[in-house]
Protein backbone atom coordinates (compact mmCIF):
# COMPACT_ATOMS: atom_id res chain seq x y z
CA UNK A 1 0.00 0.00 0.00
CA UNK A 2 2.62 2.60 0.93
CA UNK A 3 4.54 1.92 -2.25
CA UNK A 4 1.45 2.74 -4.02
CA UNK A 5 1.50 5.99 -2.52
CA UNK A 6 5.25 6.72 -3.86
CA UNK A 7 4.63 5.49 -7.57
CA UNK A 8 1.46 7.12 -8.13
CA UNK A 9 -0.36 3.41 -9.12
CA UNK A 10 -3.98 4.11 -8.46
CA UNK A 11 -5.85 1.14 -5.73
CA UNK A 12 -8.55 0.16 -7.53
CA UNK A 13 -12.07 0.27 -5.38
CA UNK A 14 -13.36 -2.28 -7.82
CA UNK A 15 -11.00 -5.04 -5.72
CA UNK A 16 -13.10 -5.87 -2.49
CA UNK A 17 -10.08 -5.34 -0.66
CA UNK A 18 -9.44 -1.79 -1.55
CA UNK A 19 -12.86 -0.66 -0.85
CA UNK A 20 -12.36 -1.81 2.77
CA UNK A 21 -9.24 -0.41 3.05
CA UNK A 22 -10.41 3.09 1.11
CA UNK A 23 -13.18 3.22 4.09
CA UNK A 24 -11.21 2.75 7.00
CA UNK A 25 -8.81 5.62 5.58
CA UNK A 26 -11.53 7.97 5.24
CA UNK A 27 -12.91 7.11 8.50
CA UNK A 28 -9.61 7.63 10.28
CA UNK A 29 -9.50 10.85 8.43
CA UNK A 30 -13.10 12.20 9.75
CA UNK A 31 -12.04 11.01 13.35
CA UNK A 32 -9.26 13.39 12.96
CA UNK A 33 -10.54 16.31 10.99
CA UNK A 34 -14.61 16.18 10.42
CA UNK A 35 -15.68 19.65 12.19
CA UNK A 36 -17.50 19.41 15.04
CA UNK A 37 -21.33 20.17 13.44
CA UNK A 38 -24.10 20.32 16.36
CA UNK A 39 -26.14 17.59 14.23
CA UNK A 40 -23.46 15.18 13.96
CA UNK A 41 -23.45 15.16 18.06
CA UNK A 42 -26.99 13.81 18.22
CA UNK A 43 -28.72 10.21 16.77
CA UNK A 44 -32.68 12.00 16.95
CA UNK A 45 -33.96 10.87 13.91
CA UNK A 46 -35.92 13.86 14.29
CA UNK A 47 -32.91 16.40 14.69
CA UNK A 48 -31.01 14.90 12.06
CA UNK A 49 -34.18 15.25 9.47
CA UNK A 50 -34.26 19.01 10.74
CA UNK A 51 -30.86 19.37 9.81
CA UNK A 52 -31.26 17.30 6.53
CA UNK A 53 -34.22 19.46 5.07
CA UNK A 54 -32.70 22.73 6.31
CA UNK A 55 -28.90 21.95 4.51
CA UNK A 56 -31.20 21.28 1.47
CA UNK A 57 -29.95 24.54 -0.69
CA UNK A 58 -29.00 26.56 2.36
CA UNK A 59 -25.05 26.73 3.73
CA UNK A 60 -23.94 24.69 6.90
CA UNK A 61 -22.78 28.07 8.29
CA UNK A 62 -26.33 29.82 7.89
CA UNK A 63 -28.41 26.18 8.88
CA UNK A 64 -26.49 26.55 12.83
CA UNK A 65 -28.74 29.02 14.20
CA UNK A 66 -31.53 28.05 12.51
CA UNK A 67 -30.91 24.42 13.53
CA UNK A 68 -30.45 25.57 17.31
CA UNK A 69 -33.63 27.80 17.68
CA UNK A 70 -35.81 24.99 15.77
CA UNK A 71 -35.23 22.29 18.14
CA UNK A 72 -35.58 25.09 20.79
CA UNK A 73 -38.86 25.98 19.67
CA UNK A 74 -40.14 22.43 17.98
CA UNK A 75 -38.08 20.29 20.36
CA UNK A 76 -39.89 16.91 19.34
CA UNK A 77 -41.52 15.60 16.70
CA UNK A 78 -44.57 15.51 18.59
CA UNK A 79 -43.85 19.55 19.13
CA UNK A 80 -43.88 20.28 15.62
CA UNK A 81 -46.70 17.93 14.33
CA UNK A 82 -48.96 19.88 16.94
CA UNK A 83 -47.93 23.37 15.60
CA UNK A 84 -49.60 25.31 13.16
CA UNK A 85 -48.41 25.98 9.54
CA UNK A 86 -48.17 30.40 10.41
CA UNK A 87 -45.91 29.17 13.85
CA UNK A 88 -43.46 26.86 11.43
CA UNK A 89 -43.67 29.05 8.58
CA UNK A 90 -42.33 31.89 10.82
CA UNK A 91 -39.58 29.89 12.48
CA UNK A 92 -38.47 28.88 8.89
CA UNK A 93 -38.00 32.62 7.67
CA UNK A 94 -34.87 33.34 5.97
CA UNK A 95 -34.22 30.40 4.77
CA UNK A 96 -36.66 30.34 1.60
CA UNK A 97 -37.60 26.88 -0.45
CA UNK A 98 -41.22 27.24 2.07
CA UNK A 99 -41.83 23.58 0.63
CA UNK A 100 -38.81 22.28 2.72
CA UNK A 101 -40.94 23.65 6.03
CA UNK A 102 -44.40 22.35 4.83
CA UNK A 103 -43.19 18.95 4.25
CA UNK A 104 -41.22 18.81 7.24
CA UNK A 105 -44.00 19.55 9.03
CA UNK A 106 -46.52 17.44 7.10
CA UNK A 107 -43.38 14.40 7.70
CA UNK A 108 -43.64 15.66 11.71
CA UNK A 109 -47.79 14.67 11.51
CA UNK A 110 -47.35 11.42 9.49
CA UNK A 111 -44.56 9.94 11.75
CA UNK A 112 -47.45 11.40 14.88
CA UNK A 113 -50.30 9.66 13.10
CA UNK A 114 -49.20 7.08 11.69
CA UNK A 115 -45.93 5.64 13.74
CA UNK A 116 -47.24 6.96 17.24
CA UNK A 117 -44.63 9.68 17.31
CA UNK A 118 -41.59 6.54 17.13
CA UNK A 119 -39.56 7.74 13.90
CA UNK A 120 -39.64 4.40 11.62
CA UNK A 121 -36.35 2.83 10.65
CA UNK A 122 -37.00 1.03 7.54
CA UNK A 123 -35.38 3.07 4.47
CA UNK A 124 -38.60 2.49 2.48
CA UNK A 125 -41.00 3.98 5.60
CA UNK A 126 -38.14 6.89 5.53
CA UNK A 127 -38.54 7.63 2.18
CA UNK A 128 -42.04 7.78 1.86
CA UNK A 129 -42.47 10.56 4.22
CA UNK A 130 -43.17 14.03 2.80
CA UNK A 131 -40.40 15.81 1.50
CA UNK A 132 -37.93 12.88 1.45
CA UNK A 133 -35.93 11.58 -1.18
CA UNK A 134 -33.25 8.96 -1.58
CA UNK A 135 -31.10 11.16 -0.37
CA UNK A 136 -32.46 12.26 2.60
CA UNK A 137 -33.68 8.87 3.78
CA UNK A 138 -30.25 7.41 3.31
CA UNK A 139 -29.13 10.59 5.55
CA UNK A 140 -31.92 9.68 8.14
CA UNK A 141 -31.22 6.08 8.09
CA UNK A 142 -27.47 6.16 8.49
CA UNK A 143 -26.75 9.11 10.52
CA UNK A 144 -29.52 8.64 13.06
CA UNK A 145 -29.37 4.32 13.22
CA UNK A 146 -26.06 3.81 11.54
CA UNK A 147 -27.59 2.17 9.21
CA UNK A 148 -25.71 0.91 5.71
CA UNK A 149 -27.93 2.89 3.44
CA UNK A 150 -25.87 5.31 0.39
CA UNK A 151 -26.25 9.13 -0.28
CA UNK A 152 -25.68 10.79 -2.94
CA UNK A 153 -25.87 14.90 -3.03
CA UNK A 154 -23.39 17.35 -4.03
CA UNK A 155 -20.44 16.96 -2.71
CA UNK A 156 -20.48 13.01 -2.28
CA UNK A 157 -21.54 12.95 -5.91
CA UNK A 158 -18.58 15.08 -6.24
CA UNK A 159 -16.25 12.83 -4.59
CA UNK A 160 -17.83 9.92 -6.01
CA UNK A 161 -17.65 11.01 -9.77
CA UNK A 162 -13.63 12.14 -9.54
CA UNK A 163 -12.99 8.39 -7.45
CA UNK A 164 -14.12 6.59 -9.91
CA UNK A 165 -13.62 9.34 -12.97
CA UNK A 166 -17.23 9.79 -14.64
CA UNK A 167 -17.32 10.92 -17.22
CA UNK A 168 -20.81 11.68 -17.73
CA UNK A 169 -23.02 14.88 -16.53
CA UNK A 170 -24.02 13.65 -13.23
CA UNK A 171 -27.68 15.50 -13.54
CA UNK A 172 -28.49 12.94 -16.03
CA UNK A 173 -30.46 9.85 -15.56
CA UNK A 174 -27.19 7.75 -16.67
CA UNK A 175 -24.89 9.89 -14.55
CA UNK A 176 -27.02 9.54 -11.34
CA UNK A 177 -27.55 5.61 -11.78
CA UNK A 178 -23.58 5.34 -11.99
CA UNK A 179 -23.56 7.83 -8.45
CA UNK A 180 -25.84 5.74 -6.73
CA UNK A 181 -24.34 2.86 -8.30
CA UNK A 182 -20.79 3.69 -7.08
CA UNK A 183 -22.16 4.80 -3.22
CA UNK A 184 -24.02 1.42 -3.02
CA UNK A 185 -20.92 -0.46 -3.92
CA UNK A 186 -18.74 1.72 -1.58
CA UNK A 187 -20.63 2.06 1.59
CA UNK A 188 -19.84 -0.15 4.48
CA UNK A 189 -21.88 -2.64 5.96
CA UNK A 190 -20.94 -1.47 9.49
CA UNK A 191 -19.97 2.44 10.67
CA UNK A 192 -22.12 3.85 7.83
CA UNK A 193 -22.70 7.11 10.23
CA UNK A 194 -19.01 7.80 10.23
CA UNK A 195 -18.78 6.98 6.61
CA UNK A 196 -21.14 8.57 5.15
CA UNK A 197 -20.25 12.02 7.37
CA UNK A 198 -16.71 11.69 6.31
CA UNK A 199 -17.53 11.38 2.60
CA UNK A 200 -19.41 14.54 2.85
CA UNK A 201 -16.78 16.28 5.20
CA UNK A 202 -14.43 15.45 2.56
CA UNK A 203 -16.57 16.85 -0.24
CA UNK A 204 -17.02 20.19 1.77
CA UNK A 205 -13.43 20.53 2.70
CA UNK A 206 -10.80 18.80 0.46
CA UNK A 207 -12.39 17.47 -2.58
CA UNK A 208 -13.66 20.86 -3.34
CA UNK A 209 -15.61 22.00 -6.87
CA UNK A 210 -12.45 24.28 -7.09
CA UNK A 211 -8.98 23.38 -5.98
CA UNK A 212 -9.26 20.22 -4.57
CA UNK A 213 -6.94 19.55 -2.20
CA UNK A 214 -5.24 16.39 -3.34
CA UNK A 215 -2.16 15.88 -1.78
CA UNK A 216 -3.79 16.23 1.82
CA UNK A 217 -6.48 13.75 0.49
CA UNK A 218 -7.09 10.78 2.89
CA UNK A 219 -8.18 8.56 -0.23
CA UNK A 220 -5.62 9.61 -2.94
CA UNK A 221 -4.44 6.18 -3.96
CA UNK A 222 -7.60 5.04 -4.85
CA UNK A 223 -8.58 8.66 -7.02
CA UNK A 224 -9.09 7.43 -10.61
CA UNK A 225 -8.94 11.10 -11.50
CA UNK A 226 -6.35 12.74 -9.11
CA UNK A 227 -3.80 12.03 -12.03
CA UNK A 228 -5.70 13.90 -14.66
CA UNK A 229 -7.80 16.63 -13.68
CA UNK A 230 -9.90 16.53 -11.09
CA UNK A 231 -11.53 19.70 -11.26
CA UNK A 232 -13.11 19.53 -14.30
CA UNK A 233 -15.05 17.03 -12.63
CA UNK A 234 -18.26 16.52 -11.79
CA UNK A 235 -19.42 17.13 -15.22
CA UNK A 236 -22.58 18.89 -15.81
CA UNK A 237 -25.47 19.62 -18.74
CA UNK A 238 -25.11 23.25 -19.36
CA UNK A 239 -26.60 25.95 -17.13
CA UNK A 240 -29.73 27.76 -17.91
CA UNK A 241 -29.10 31.26 -18.34
CA UNK A 242 -30.34 34.11 -15.24
CA UNK A 243 -32.98 35.58 -16.37
CA UNK A 244 -34.04 38.98 -15.11
CA UNK A 245 -37.52 39.72 -13.59
CA UNK A 246 -38.97 42.71 -12.35
CA UNK A 247 -41.55 42.80 -8.98
CA UNK A 248 -43.57 45.54 -8.83
CA UNK A 249 -45.10 46.20 -4.89
CA UNK A 250 -47.29 48.51 -3.27
CA UNK A 251 -46.74 49.86 0.27
CA UNK A 252 -50.23 51.07 1.59
CA UNK A 253 -49.98 52.29 4.84
CA UNK A 254 -53.28 53.36 6.46
CA UNK A 255 -54.12 54.27 10.48
CA UNK A 256 -51.06 52.49 11.30
CA UNK A 257 -51.23 49.75 9.58
CA UNK A 258 -49.89 48.33 6.27
CA UNK A 259 -51.76 46.38 4.00
CA UNK A 260 -50.14 42.69 2.65
CA UNK A 261 -51.19 39.87 0.74
CA UNK A 262 -50.92 35.93 1.76
CA UNK A 263 -49.13 34.14 -0.97
CA UNK A 264 -51.27 30.82 -2.42
CA UNK A 265 -48.58 29.44 -5.12
CA UNK A 266 -46.39 27.34 -4.20
CA UNK A 267 -43.25 29.59 -4.10
CA UNK A 268 -44.34 31.17 -0.79
CA UNK A 269 -47.66 29.83 0.03
CA UNK A 270 -48.90 31.31 3.42
CA UNK A 271 -46.72 34.09 3.68
CA UNK A 272 -47.36 37.56 3.58
CA UNK A 273 -45.92 39.68 1.06
CA UNK A 274 -46.15 43.74 -0.10
CA UNK A 275 -49.27 43.39 -2.62
CA UNK A 276 -48.50 43.26 -6.30
CA UNK A 277 -48.60 46.47 -8.36
CA UNK A 278 -50.06 46.26 -11.73
CA UNK A 279 -48.24 49.16 -13.65
CA UNK A 280 -46.37 51.68 -11.32
CA UNK A 281 -44.67 53.28 -14.02
CA UNK A 282 -48.30 54.63 -15.57
CA UNK A 283 -48.04 57.62 -12.73
CA UNK A 284 -44.37 58.33 -13.15
CA UNK A 285 -43.44 57.02 -9.57
CA UNK A 286 -40.12 56.80 -8.44
CA UNK A 287 -39.83 53.24 -6.16
CA UNK A 288 -39.42 54.01 -2.42
CA UNK A 289 -36.89 51.31 -2.13
CA UNK A 290 -35.88 48.44 -4.14
CA UNK A 291 -33.76 45.54 -3.46
CA UNK A 292 -32.47 42.25 -5.82
CA UNK A 293 -32.72 38.71 -4.75
CA UNK A 294 -31.99 35.16 -6.71
CA UNK A 295 -34.48 32.92 -7.40
CA UNK A 296 -33.47 29.45 -9.55
CA UNK A 297 -32.54 31.14 -12.56
CA UNK A 298 -33.90 34.31 -12.38
CA UNK A 299 -32.57 37.36 -10.80
CA UNK A 300 -35.11 39.53 -9.79
CA UNK A 301 -35.42 43.15 -8.95
CA UNK A 302 -38.04 43.78 -6.36
CA UNK A 303 -39.65 47.68 -6.10
CA UNK A 304 -41.65 49.33 -3.96
CA UNK A 305 -44.02 51.89 -4.53
CA UNK A 306 -45.94 54.26 -2.38
CA UNK A 307 -50.33 53.34 -3.22
CA UNK A 308 -53.56 54.42 -2.39
CA UNK A 309 -55.47 52.47 0.64
CA UNK A 310 -58.07 50.31 -1.28
CA UNK A 311 -61.43 51.16 0.30
CA UNK A 312 -61.78 47.20 0.48
CA UNK A 313 -58.59 44.48 0.72
CA UNK A 314 -58.80 42.26 -2.31
CA UNK A 315 -58.49 38.65 -2.23
CA UNK A 316 -55.88 37.30 0.65
CA UNK A 317 -55.50 40.55 1.88
CA UNK A 318 -55.23 42.00 5.34
CA UNK A 319 -54.51 44.58 7.22
CA UNK A 320 -51.29 44.35 9.51
CA UNK A 321 -50.68 46.53 12.67
CA UNK A 322 -47.01 47.98 11.79
CA UNK A 323 -45.78 47.49 15.07
CA UNK A 324 -47.03 44.00 14.54
CA UNK A 325 -45.01 43.10 11.41
CA UNK A 326 -42.39 41.26 13.03
CA UNK A 327 -44.80 38.45 14.34
CA UNK A 328 -46.20 37.92 10.72
CA UNK A 329 -44.22 34.81 8.74
CA UNK A 330 -43.55 36.83 5.90
CA UNK A 331 -41.56 35.84 2.54
CA UNK A 332 -38.18 37.10 3.12
CA UNK A 333 -37.24 39.73 0.37
CA UNK A 334 -40.20 41.54 1.35
CA UNK A 335 -38.92 41.31 4.96
CA UNK A 336 -36.29 43.25 4.20
CA UNK A 337 -38.23 45.54 2.55
CA UNK A 338 -40.58 46.08 5.01
CA UNK A 339 -37.96 46.65 7.54
CA UNK A 340 -36.38 49.42 5.70
CA UNK A 341 -39.73 51.34 4.93
CA UNK A 342 -40.93 50.42 8.68
CA UNK A 343 -37.75 51.94 10.09
S1 LIG B 1 -7.65 12.76 -4.68
FE1 LIG B 1 -8.38 14.81 -5.16
S2 LIG B 1 -10.02 14.51 -6.64
FE2 LIG B 1 -9.64 12.53 -5.69
S3 LIG B 1 -11.10 12.41 -4.01
FE3 LIG B 1 -9.21 13.24 -3.17
S4 LIG B 1 -9.40 15.47 -3.30
FE4 LIG B 1 -10.97 14.56 -4.61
Amino acid sequence: MASARKTGTRLRLKEPENRATFQSALIEWFRQHGRDLPWRRTHDPYAVLVSEFMLQQTQVATVIDYYHRWLERFPTVEALAAADEADVLRMWEGLGYYARARNLHAAARRVRDEYGGRFPRELEKIAALPGVGRYTAGAVASFAFDLSAPIVEANTARVLARLIHLRIPIDTAPGQRALWAAAEELTPAAEARLYNSALMELGATVCRSRAPQCLLCPVLRYCAAAPHDPERLPIKKARKATIALTEDCAWIVHEGRLLLQQGVGSRWKGLWKLPPLADPLANGEEPLMQLAYPFTHYQVTLRVFPAPAPLVPGANQAWCPLEGLETVAMAAPHRRAVRQLNK
